[in-house]
């Protein structure tokens, strides 16, 4: 098996209508070219490149007004291609209040989904706001690590105002840094290397020993010389591969990472340190 991905989503009819109308500007931001598919091409996309993948629910349904691509439709991915789909994220909305609480419970418990994914910039709330800080210490108390957003984002990219979506909530300080210092036995996977704000990124994943990161969404070439640094170095460790599939092609990601980078530290990114940060058994 050469890599595991954790952060890819469905391309799919479900995940399609969930992008909504962010779909078209999106694909045009991605140069992508990848046409919907159905779960068995998706399944053989994923054989034919040797990686297996963790899919990520999406509900943003109160800031967008779009369907959400549900829990129980990625958790049944992983019953029908188990070979292929190890694990699973949830998705919750944070803006549906007790709602969401309950849905994070359900998702792991009745589920089996391995944690929960947030993205504060579509789902359009602040991760230090303490308004959700209930649905962290629920999230915590169930003992499941959450994937949180950093970094700008293709939805609403090059569209008038960006189709409402503000940047802000993106930024790891204060946002994703308060996050972690007022949860620290909530473990934390910063999504993607929050570019423009990768710096702020890497202090705190430097700072706060509950958060790590994986750098789905961006390509390796266009990784920034101090993200290129410290993967090489110090946070060598802490990062993991994901793609954000179908927005990016993981086996193009791979090639280009394997360019930069030397074998052991291709081992550990590609799998090794998904395997004992997650507890994977692949
Ligand atoms: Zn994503």
């Amino acid at each position: 098996m050469r890599a595991i991905d954790v952060h890819l989503h469905p391309s799919t009819v479900p995940m399609e209508r969930t992008l909504g109308k962010y779909r078209d500007e999106m694909l045009r931001y991605y140069r992508r070219t990848t046409p919907t598919r159905t779960e068995e091409e998706m399944v053989e996309d994923y054989r034919a490149m040797d990686v297996v993948g963790i899919p990520v629910a999406f509900d943003a349904e109160t800031a967008t007004g779009e369907p959400p691509c549900t829990n129980d439709y990625v958790a049944s991915l992983v019953t029908r291609f188990p070979d292929v789909f190890i694990e699973s994220f949830a998705s919750v909305d944070p803006l549906k209040g007790e709602a969401a609480t309950r849905e994070a419970v359900r998702a792991v418990k009745e589920l089996g989904m391995m944690g929960v994914k947030f993205a504060p910039l579509v789902q359009g709330f602040a991760l230090n706001d303490r308004r959700f800080y209930p649905l962290w210490e629920t999230i915590q108390g169930l003992g499941v690590p959450v994937q949180v957003h950093m970094g700008t984002t293709g939805l609403g990219a090059g569209s008038p105002g960006g189709l409402g979506i503000k940047l802000e909530y993106g930024r790891p300080i204060p946002y994703l840094d308060e996050f972690a210092a007022d949860f620290p036995n909530l473990r934390i996977i910063a999504c993607h290397p929050g570019w423009p704000w990768h710096d702020e990124l890497i202090a705190v994943l430097l700072h706060k020993g509950n958060v790590v990161s994986e750098l789905s969404g961006w390509m390796p070439k266009y990784f920034p010389p101090t993200l290129v640094h410290e993967i090489g170095g110090r946070l060598q460790d802490k990062i993991m591969f994901g793609s954000d599939y179908p927005a990016l092609s993981p086996k193009r990601w791979l090639d280009e990472f394997a360019d930069m980078f030397p074998q052991s530290v291709q081992d550990k990114v590609f799998r090794d340190n998904a395997r004992r940060i997650l507890g994977l058994k692949v």
